[in-house]
């Protein structure tokens, strides 16, 4: 600790001694240490997953996270795991065989391989999407063995678009529904909510999980956007919450409060999963919404709250969009951060907000 506090800002040093008691507070007798409470999945396989020059769903918006994981002081309170392969089955679960077929053989020996207009493969694509959806399945077992309370993955490719039978929007396999399904599966959950900010609809998501009321899918969004959907489903699982181009933060909550809250708490979910796009915020000019880093935190803690309500407090959120690599790093730190607890939560951002001024 004493190395690492020399090698970093007075801010993230009061942020650590912060987390740390956060993390006594989550696990009182500090049975597993003081990293128990959050754990951040990644692998460097998903930084070699790299769709061209010029592409926004770039390595670097996982090297500008990881930096920010480091400066923040974040880095040291969480456990750190390698996301591990997703295997065949798991992706069975919410993928056609002959789909899954396509994606294991589309691998090009060199250069691109394109699977849709926006969607490439590069020779490194395939392990890192199977680490992707691997590092959501890592996540259930993490929070339903106790071993974690709260998960971040920090992967790319995306996985929201990914629908059961076709990739497209830079996703491939749909991370985030492989993670439920597991859950579903392998531990017998009967109510799986998973919430998707991300700008842009989680129509993969959708696809694979409508009618299905074991899953209470939850998405805001641009609309009319990309993908154009999510407009008129009827399926009685999914709360579709689209947004007109320039709503802001405001905007943002009220609809979460008025149509995502009152569902999810009569749902009473046992696991939460957060399809976390950061592509709302104001920097980032791949659409047209206001968000703000605080409005990430604000409905993290509506989350968290639904969570520690009826779900032990477990929650797995991976990565989605979010280009604009300061903002993005900025907004995943807000999202962390919020796992930390309310009255800590307020506090660092008090202090930190004095020391920055
Ligand atoms: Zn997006």
């Amino acid at each position: 600790m004493l190395v690492y506090a020399n090698r970093v800002s007075l801010p993230a040093r009061y942020y650590v001694y912060v987390a740390l008691q956060a993390c006594k507070r989550q696990d009182p007798e500090n049975k597993l240490g003081y990293k128990m409470a959050i754990a951040y999945i990644t692998h460097h396989d998903c930084q070699l997953h790299d769709m061209g020059p010029g592409h926004p769903e770039q390595p670097a918006r996982l090297s500008a996270i990881n930096n920010r994981m480091i400066a923040s002081g974040l880095e040291v309170v969480m456990q750190q795991y390698d996301a591990p392969l997703a295997k065949r089955g798991q992706l069975e679960a919410v993928h056609d065989p002959d789909y899954i077929d396509r994606i294991f053989t589309s691998t090009p020996a060199q250069g691109l391989a394109w699977i849709d207009a926006d969607t490439a493969m590069n020779r490194c694509s395939l392990d890192a999407a199977l680490r992707a959806a691997g590092a959501v399945v890592l996540g259930v077992d993490l929070v339903m063995q106790g071993k974690a309370k709260q998960v971040f993955c920090a992967v790319r490719p995306p996985g929201h678009h990914a629908e059961r039978r076709r990739a497209m929007g830079f996703c491939l396999f749909n991370n985030i529904a492989v993670g439920a399904y597991h859950a579903i599966n392998h531990y017998g959950l009967e109510r799986v909510a998973i919430v998707d900010f991300d700008v842009h609809h989680g129509n993969g998501t959708e696809d694979i999980v409508a009618g299905d009321e074991r899953i209470l899918f939850c998405s805001t969004f641009q609309h009319p956007f990309y993908p154009y959907t999510g407009s008129g489903s009827r399926a009685t699982n999914v709360v579709n919450t689209p947004l007109a181009a320039g709503s802001n933060g405001t905007d943002f909550r009220q609809a979460v409060t008025s149509q995502w809250l009152p569902r999810l708490e009569q749902f009473a979910p046992e696991l939460m999963l957060i399809s976390a796009g950061f592509d709302a915020h104001q920097a980032d000019d791949m659409a047209g919404l206001n968000l703000v880093d605080s409005d990430y935190a604000w409905v993290t803690r509506k989350l968290c709250e639904q969570a520690d309500m009826s779900a032990q407090s477990r929650i797995v959120s991976s990565l989605e969009g979010g280009y604009e690599l300061h903002a993005l790093a900025r907004s995943v730190e807000a999202h962390i951060n919020a796992f930390l607890g309310d009255d800590l939560f307020e506090r660092s951002q008090a202090v930190l907000t004095a020391l920055d001024s």
